[in-house]
């Protein structure tokens, strides 16, 4: 147990009034959690839990972290019900791939209780920031970044964990609208042995020059293929993705370069629960791009906690386009979005056990 000391924000800022109109990690409530590591203190090292006002930090234009990148981040919601329940979807899974990630760059871990504690503590203490609006959700920012002073290539004696909250529109805002993705053929977002399954910022630094690319050509997502062959499908953007194909689901095995999701685990469990038969393995491109054009590939979505799932309408690898179904969201992928937002938001009983209520608003 973390003994958090809670420090409140004298005035506190204006709530937005307008919850439609949030958009997403732009507005951040009143406070925010902090952690302190230093190589010099006792027991784990962490120390001095705390939450204070939102404030910016003072860190030196020799803090590694702004060098090296060594930083881990994680991505979580709280949910209103309308019993007024303020809730979390599995944290504990993030809490543990937080420590994954940690352990990857070389980053001292914090324990799983004490991860969902400062998670639920905080968020208790914002609840009002929870929105109302269908949809819409807290948006919940853990990360952990290097903050020792010097310039040479060293894990960094001391560190801080922080986490942010920010109100976050629906982000579907008309409606589950099927995307165009491109295929990056070029340049890749893992390899064997890099860092693809830890949620670090360098991964995304390296890939927005791809997202920029595809934008460009009218494509709002890319779909990473390996690092070693370029020839088979790892995921898209932020999110896993997912093949229905001739009635069986496809999705990239978790083996180093594709990114755990919580959503997608949680998609394999309802799909198998379903009947489906779920294949976690390597999948190329060019049966994809076959499917497409023969008729078999019946859905195609992305996973991930910001969307939840993002039906795909189009495919684009090199010179060839495929079209999926009739450009509408398809049935399974209506019925998992239905299905995980119905437990999200207390409309569907849990009896996954997936859900952590934080307090009564
Ligand atoms: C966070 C993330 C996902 C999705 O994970 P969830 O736990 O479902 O939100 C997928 N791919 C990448 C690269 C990610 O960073």
């Amino acid at each position: 147990m973390l003994d958090i000391k809670i420090t409140k924000a004298e005035k506190l800022k204006e709530k937005p009034t307008d919850e439609t109109a949030l958009g997403f990690g732009k507005i951040f409530t009143d406070h925010m959690f902090l952690m302190d590591y230093d190589k010099s203190y006792g027991g784990t090292h962490w120390h001095n839990p705390r939450i204070e006002p939102y404030h910016p930090f003072s860190i030196p234009p020799a803090c590694s972290v702004l060098h090296y990148a060594q930083e881990v981040f994680e991505g979580l919601k709280a949910y209103r019900t309308a019993d007024g329940t303020i809730q979390l979807f599995r944290p504990e899974c993030n809490a543990r791939r937080f420590q994954d990630s940690c352990d990857r760059l070389s980053i001292p871990q914090i324990e799983v209780d004490d991860f969902v504690q400062a998670v639920k503590t905080l968020v208790e203490l914002e609840k009002d920031w929870v929105p109302h609006a269908d949809g819409a959700t807290l948006y919940i920012r853990p990360f952990i970044f290097a903050t020792m002073e010097q310039l040479g290539v060293h894990a960094s004696s001391s560190y801080t964990f922080c986490i942010i909250l920010s109100p976050s529109g629906a982000y579907y805002a008309t409606g589950l609208a099927p995307v165009r993705i491109y295929v990056e053929d070029e340049y890749i977002r893992a390899a064997p042995g890099l860092t693809g399954f830890a949620k670090c910022g360098g991964n995304y630094a390296a890939s927005i020059k791809s997202g920029e690319l595809a934008e460009a050509l009218g494509y709002s997502q890319v779909l990473w293929l390996d690092g070693v062959e370029h020839k088979y499908v790892e995921e898209v953007g932020s999110m896993n993705i997912f093949f229905k194909i001739a009635g069986k689901i496809y999705t990239a095995p978790c083996t180093g370069t594709v990114l755990p999701g919580v959503t997608r685990r949680s998609i394999i469990e309802l799909c198998k629960d379903w009947g489906y038969e779920v294949i976690e393995d390597k999948l190329a491109i060019d049966d994809v791009m076959k499917a497409g054009h023969d008729g078999t590939l019946e859905e195609v979505f992305g996973a991930g906690t910001a969307a939840v799932v993002s039906p795909v309408k189009e495919l684009r690898y090199e010179n060839d386009t495929v079209m999926i179904g009739d450009g509408h969201i398809g049935a399974l992928t209506q019925k998992l979005y239905d299905t995980m937002t119905g437990i999200q938001w207390g409309r569907i009983p849990d009896t996954k056990n997936w859900i952590t209520p934080v307090c009564k608003a």
